[in-house]
């Protein structure tokens, strides 16, 4: 078992809906140091690739992403910002994303002085589910014309549909936790072996 699948059994909690709750090291409360372990996993994960820029989406992955950008060069970070209003000026680019904890729509988007065709992106991110945000930000990277050299996912819940279809995409997807399985009612929560 790695730190991170250690934490989740010590410190995560299931609630009903298939959410796991993990504000007191990831989402609320964040614990640094494991943010820098897993910076320096998904370092080894992807050693080789070229990669410039970390993308990543607000609130949550911009924690995780800045911690793994020290361990990729210190390259700059960018966070799709959330809005409600669509004020599109043509300076933006934009993808419609669905949130799996909050059920609404959200247009997520980039300023185009931030992506370009130059860069070679890590994409990073707190949960995987459905996949909705991974697909609004590989979107949002097409529209630029950037490459995604891969995907770095703390925590992926592998019974949801997510995982499976952004690997389908041809991407390298590395998810440092991958649940099959939690339980609400007992509170067990059983990882994929990786
Ligand atoms: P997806 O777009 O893949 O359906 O959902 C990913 C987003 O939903 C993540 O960025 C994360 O914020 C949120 N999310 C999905 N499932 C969970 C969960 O079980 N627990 C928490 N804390 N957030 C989740």
């Amino acid at each position: 078992m790695n730190f991170l699948e250690e934490r989740i059994l010590k410190d995560g909690v299931v609630k009903e809906g298939n959410v796991l709750k993990v504000d007191s090291f990831l989402n609320h409360q964040l614990d640094v140091e494991l943010f820098d372990k897993m910076g320096e996993e998904f370092a080894r994960r992807f050693e080789g690739k070229e990669i410039n820029k970390i993308l990543t989406i607000e609130a949550s992955g911009i924690g995780i992403a800045v911690a793994v950008a020290r361990h990729f060069n210190n390259c700059p970070v960018v966070f799709a910002k959330k809005t409600r209003s669509i004020n599109l000026d043509g300076d933006m680019y934009m993808a419609e994303v669905e949130s799996f904890t909050h059920k609404n729509i959200n247009n997520v988007i980039v300023s185009k002085k931030f992506l370009s065709s130059d860069d070679k992106l890590l994409i990073i991110d707190d949960f995987l589910a459905n996949g909705c945000a991974l697909q609004g930000l590989i979107q949002i990277a097409m529209e630029a014309g950037a490459e995604v050299e891969g995907i770095g996912i703390a925590i992926e819940k592998g019974f949801q549909v997510g995982g499976r279809t952004i690997r389908n995409l041809g991407y390298q997807l590395e998810s440092l936790a991958i649940i099959d399985g939690m339980d609400a009612t007992t509170g067990t929560v059983t990882f994929r072996p990786q």
